[in-house]
């Protein structure tokens, strides 16, 4: 057994102060059950906590730490920054070396606004597609996740097109009413509602791959397809690669898929572990945001240079080495490796692309929300549990994606490929009998 003995005591301090005992919902453990970890460090792909377990990392801080923990060059690059102040709300040279980056990576992006989260970008780019288009409606995807703005909080009923039930309270019907949702894949069903109600959709925003509802991939077809639909209704296509961008390929899902969208969101990877996100796209539209145009969008943190320069480290890294076809090769083995030995259970369904993966706990395939639903979540938190008790940390709930680093060392991955197969027999013994 871990010792638990420190994570215990903070747990408990941390909800006298904190809501929750954490600053974002899934830390909390709520759906896996016991006391949430508490770390201490990490360094590569290993953590530590507080009660001095280690682990093997596959959450990467739900996927910026590309590079994996405390990089040495991105490290010694903060440092360096750092040195020379945090913040001066006023201009500084690396954002601009930072925007260049993105525009040179990506053929779709002219121009660039950064901000400090993933949700902040988003909902900055509706405000934007809003605006270019005139129009008020966003159709998205449910089981996609696109940060915690009013309106994107909106799920879906039963594959049926449903009118904006929002998934928390304080989200005004006003608000919810203009988020449309159909299943993700389901590129009929955002037809038909184009026949009906093309000229009212401003945006389509979609995860060009979903990996909030665990990893689904976009069927073959379906990108192109909404790219054509929303062409031709004048609708803007935004991609949201918060998770994507950089981590599938240096040019992100739509290099990968090779489908241009007119807005691009960005997050995670492109800070490197630390609060950045950016909006960006041809300059045509872009052009609206102030001060060039009436589109109203500041921050007083926007392009923190200490920020921007953990980003650019890490970007100028992953274009010097250039790891995606080695890294997706191998990540793609490793989850294939476990799929080999757990298949004939016919109890787990594996999603994987490129450094990504997640296992379901339900035998059919995982291709949108409903399907993802099937998934037994209870069997997923004592997987989850069995696999911490042999120190790998996965994500504590089903519904997330697993995330391989370049710091992911052979050895450690091999001791988890036993660790999982293991956990999946053992949840299965439990759980199918
Ligand atoms: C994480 C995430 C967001 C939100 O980013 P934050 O930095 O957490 O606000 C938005 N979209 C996707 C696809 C994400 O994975």
């Amino acid at each position: 057994m871990l010792k638990r003995k420190k994570s215990k005591n903070y747990f408990k301090s941390a909800k006298q102060f904190l809501v929750g005992g954490v600053n974002s919902p899934v830390r909390a453990f709520k759906s896996v059950g016991g006391v949430p970890l508490f770390i201490k460090e990490g360094k590569g792909d290993l953590i530590w906590d507080e009660d001095e377990n280690c682990y093997i990392d596959f959450v990467s801080s739900w996927g910026p730490l590309i590079l994996g923990h405390a990089h040495p060059q991105v490290l010694q690059r903060v440092k360096k920054r750092m040195a020379h102040g945090f913040s001066f709300g006023a201009s500084t040279q690396i954002e601009i070396k930072m925007a260049q980056t993105l525009v040179h990576a990506i053929p779709s992006i002219e121009k660039v606004r950064f901000v400090s989260s993933g949700t902040e970008a988003v909902m900055s780019a509706l405000r934007l597609a809003r605006a270019y288009t005139n129009r008020d409606k966003i159709l998205k995807f449910s089981g996609c996740y696109h940060g915690h703005s009013d309106g994107l909080l909106v799920k879906a009923g039963s594959g049926a097109l449903t009118l904006g039930i929002p998934d928390s309270l304080g989200v005004p019907e006003s608000y919810s009413k203009q988020t449309l949702v159909l299943p993700y894949n389901d590129l009929d069903s955002v037809r038909d509602l184009f026949v009906k109600q093309g000229n009212e959709i401003a945006a389509v925003i979609v995860e060009p791959i979903a990996a909030n509802m665990g990893v689904v991939l976009p069927k073959q077809g379906f990108l192109q397809g909404l790219r054509e639909i929303t062409a031709q209704s004048k609708a803007l296509l935004i991609f949201d690669e918060v998770i994507t961008g950089f981590r599938i390929a240096y040019g992100g899902a739509q290099t990968y898929f090779n489908v241009q969208p007119d807005i691009t969101c960005f997050g995670k990877i492109i800070g490197g572990g630390f609060p950045v996100g950016a909006f960006a796209g041809k300059k045509e539209i872009l052009s609206l945001v102030a001060p060039d145009g009436p589109v109203y969008q500041a921050g007083t943190l926007s392009g923190n240079p200490v920020a921007m320069e953990a980003g650019l480290a890490t970007l100028e890294i992953l274009k010097k080495m250039n790891p995606y076809a080695n890294f997706n090769k191998k990540s793609e083995e490793f989850v294939h490796s476990i799929k080999k030995e757990v298949e004939w259970l016919n109890f787990v369904s594996i999603n994987a692309i490129g450094s990504i993966f997640t296992i379901f706990f339900t035998p059919r395939p995982v291709t949108d929300y409903d399907s993802a639903k099937t998934s037994n979540t209870k069997a997923y938190a004592k997987f989850f549990q069995f696999l911490l008790e042999e120190g790998i940390y996965f994500p504590p709930s089903q519904f997330e994606a697993v995330f391989l680093s370049l710091a992911h060392k052979e050895l450690n991955l091999s001791k988890a490929k036993k660790a999982i197969v293991n956990a999946i027999f053992k949840t299965e013994r439990i759980f199918h009998a």
